[in-house]
C-alpha cells in the first residue's frame, strides 16, 4: 500500500514539474525555478538578444533626426494591471485618432503605441534591465509600439516589426521633479496579481523624460519569452525621476507566487558584434560640432604656417 502511494505522489510530482515547466507560457518568470536561465529557445540560441551594456567602445555617433513622440501630450484612459511579472498599462489601441505614436529618429516606419509595462528589481544598484558602463538604474519603464500597418502576430515576425523606447528610472527624494505619481497613485489597487484598475486622463508623456534628444539606438529582441528578434530599441539617455517611496510601492507588487515581485529584470545579454548607435543631446552636438571646428582651425593655421614658409 505504502509503495502504492509512493509511485501515486512520484506521478504527482512528476506531473507538477511538466505543468509547471518553463516551456508552458505561464510557466516563465524571475525565480530560480522558471528564470531566464531557463528560458528555451530563442532566448537560449539566438544571438541578437535584449537587453544589452550600452558600453563605449561599442558606441558610434549617429546622425539620426530627433524623435518625434505623436499624442504622446494627448489624454486618455488606460488600465494598468498586475500581470504576476510586470505592472503593464494597456488600452491605447481605444484612444483611436489619439493614440500615441513615434516616428523619425532613424526609424524606417511609424510605430504605435499598446502598452508600456516596467521592470524593476530587489535593491538601487539593479533593476533596469539595460546598463549603461556596466551601471544599472534601479528600474526601467518599456513603452511597446507596433509598426502601423501590422498585427501584434505579424509584427513579431519582422526585425523592426516593433519599436520599444527604453526609459531609465533615477531615483530622486524631490518631489517637484516627479512625474510618476499618476501610476503609483494606483498601485495599492493592484497589489495582487490579476488585479486591474481605471487611470482616467492619463497623458503618456508623464513618463518621458523631459528631454528626449538623446539616446542609443540599436537592433534587438524582446525581454521576456519567447525572446523575438523583431524590436529597434531606442533607450533615452535622460532618465525619469522616480521616488524611494515609489520604488518600494513597486517592489511590493506581489507576483503569481503570491509573493513581493521583488525583481524582474532579464540579465545582459552579449552584443555578438552588433553596434550601437548614439544620437546626441543638442548640447553633446554643439560640442562635436566646435572640437571639429577647433581641429579645423588647428589645421588651417599649421597649413598657412607652411605655405608662408615655402612662399
Ligand atoms: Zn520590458
Amino acid at each position: 500500500m505504502s509503495s502504492h502511494l509512493l509511485v501515486l505522489s512520484l506521478l504527482l510530482a512528476l506531473l507538477a514539474v511538466v505543468h509547471c515547466g518553463p516551456g508552458a507560457d505561464h510557466g516563465w518568470g524571475y525565480d530560480e525555478d522558471n528564470g531566464p536561465d531557463t528560458w528555451q529557445g530563442k532566448c537560449q540560441n539566438h544571438l541578437k538578444q535584449s537587453p544589452i551594456d550600452i558600453r563605449a567602445p561599442d558606441v558610434d555617433y549617429a546622425l539620426l533626426h530627433r524623435m518625434h513622440f505623436l499624442n504622446y501630450d494627448m489624454d486618455g484612459k488606460i488600465e494598468l494591471s498586475n500581470t504576476g511579472r510586470t505592472l503593464f498599462a494597456g488600452g491605447f489601441e481605444s484612444w483611436q485618432q489619439k493614440q500615441p505614436m513615434i516616428q523619425g529618429g532613424g526609424l524606417k516606419h511609424r510605430y504605435k503605441l499598446v502598452q508600456f509595462h516596467l521592470h524593476w528589481g530587489q535593491n538601487d544598484a539593479v533593476g533596469s534591465e539595460h546598463a549603461l558602463g556596466s551601471l544599472h538604474y534601479p528600474a526601467e519603464l518599456h513603452l511597446v509600439h507596433v509598426r502601423e500597418g501590422l498585427t501584434l502576430k505579424e509584427a513579431l515576425t519582422r526585425p523592426d516589426g516593433l519599436a520599444v523606447v527604453g526609459v531609465f528610472l533615477a531615483k530622486t527624494n524631490d518631489p517637484v521633479a516627479n512625474n510618476f505619481s499618476p501610476i503609483s497613485e494606483r498601485l495599492h489597487d493592484v497589489r495582487h496579481s490579476g488585479n486591474k484598475t481605471e487611470i482616467k486622463n492619463f497623458r503618456t508623456k508623464y513618463v518621458l523624460p523631459f528631454d528626449t534628444e538623446a539616446f542609443y539606438r540599436y537592433e534587438g529582441s524582446l525581454t521576456t519569452p519567447d525572446c523575438s528578434e523583431a524590436v529597434v530599441w531606442t533607450v533615452l539617455a535622460e532618465p525619469v525621476a522616480i521616488s524611494s517611496h515609489q520604488l518600494h510601492l513597486l517592489r511590493q507588487l506581489h507576483n503569481k507566487e503570491l509573493v513581493k515581485s521583488d525583481k524582474n529584470y532579464r540579465p545582459l545579454q552579449p552584443l555578438n558584434g552588433r553596434r550601437i548607435q548614439y544620437r546626441p543631446s543638442k548640447l553633446d552636438r554643439a560640442m562635436i560640432c566646435s572640437s571639429a571646428a577647433t581641429t579645423l582651425t588647428i589645421f588651417s593655421t599649421v597649413f598657412a604656417f607652411f605655405m608662408t614658409m615655402i612662399y
